[in-house]
């Protein structure tokens, strides 16, 4: 029996010990989604906030739930921005998808290509075969490919619909490649004090995968579900089985790990700050380096 009205239970929220009849989960996830944005300040009232839209259930759901909030601020505005990363059988698929939920939310849509952007496709990357997983190549790409149309459409924030269980595995992932200081750069809002880069808001961080995809279920979102014929990230996959049965033992466990993470990088914020990235001698983008990820990949690529 749901907790809060007494109907039939769809689901259990082990972490929390209550149940949900569809109406109160689905008014869970976006009360949840509005204090997310609240605590961390992602919204002001006048924002253009680009949104990152694949026609994947994350992606669908956090441009739903956002042009639900974007309802109490007349004065903002949201593009959606999809990238075309060139994945023959895939991708177009998703494009489709993301227009039609667009097209149904009035929303307006930009999209740009990997091919238009850098001269390059993520199946060409894939065949050459260059040491690191195409996805390495893929993720760097889409999120200069995402930068670049905010910029294009004059957006002023740019919101990810990262959930978390992303947060959490990149976590993971960063101190298994020994890279703690990155989980400064991960954080649910990324500033830039000396505002060189789009102020960048996750609002699904606190929202675990599995209640995205019972909410895209419950909203009746049409996403795409077959999974891309490159995605091979073994580490990645391993950490994600590992903290699912951490959860389903010790359920709670995934909040615990970011809120962890979250105390790290106020202590980390010290040591790394933000405001003093370098440029990129290529591109001007912010990095630790001498070059951007991105243009050294690029280079990769060229040699
Ligand atoms: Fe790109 Fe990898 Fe995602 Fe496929 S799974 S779209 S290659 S990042
Ligand atoms: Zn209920
Ligand atoms: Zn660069």
């Amino acid at each position: 029996m749901c907790t809060y009205c007494g109907d039939a239970t769809i689901y259990a929220r082990e972490y929390e010990g209550v149940s949900f009849c569809g109406k109160c989960f689905r008014h869970t996830i976006e009360e949840r989604v509005r204090k997310t944005a609240t605590t961390y300040q992602m919204l002001e009232y006048n924002d253009h906030v680009a949104v990152a839209v694949s026609g994947g259930k994350d992606s669908l759901t956090l441009l739903n739930l956002l042009v639900k909030l974007e309802k109490r601020f007349p004065k903002s505005r949201i593009t959606a921005i999809s990238v075309d990363e060139g994945i023959d059988g895939y991708r177009d698929e998703a494009l489709e998808l993301a227009k039609t939920a667009c097209e149904k939310l009035g929303v307006e849509q930009t999209v740009v290509s990997y091919r238009e952007l850098f001269g390059i496709t993520t199946d060409e990357i894939a065949e050459m075969r260059l040491g690191q997983t195409p996805c390495a190549y893929c993720g760097v790409f889409r999120r200069k490919a995402i930068n670049k149309a905010a910029d294009m459409v004059g957006a002023t924030k740019i919101a990810t619909a990262h959930n978390l269980d992303d947060e959490v595995q990149t976590i993971l992932l960063n101190m298994l490649h020994g890279d703690p200081l990155r989980i400064v750069r991960s954080s649910p809002v990324l500033r830039d004090p000396r505002g060189r880069f789009l102020t960048r808001i996750k609002p699904l961080c606190e929202i675990p995968e599995k209640e995205i995809v019972l909410y895209a279920y419950l909203t009746g979102l049409e996403f795409q579900s077959v999974a891309c014929p490159h995605g091979s990230e073994a580490l990645r996959n391993d950490i994600r089985s590992f903290l699912n049965q951490m959860e389903q033992k010790h359920p709670g466990t995934k909040f615990t790990l970011n809120r962890t993470a979250e105390r790290l990088r106020e202590l980390l914020a010290a040591a790394a700050p933000i405001s003093h990235l370098n440029e990129c001698e290529k591109c001007g983008d912010p990095t630790p380096h001498r070059l951007c990820e991105a243009c050294t990949m690029l280079q990769t690529i060229a040699a």
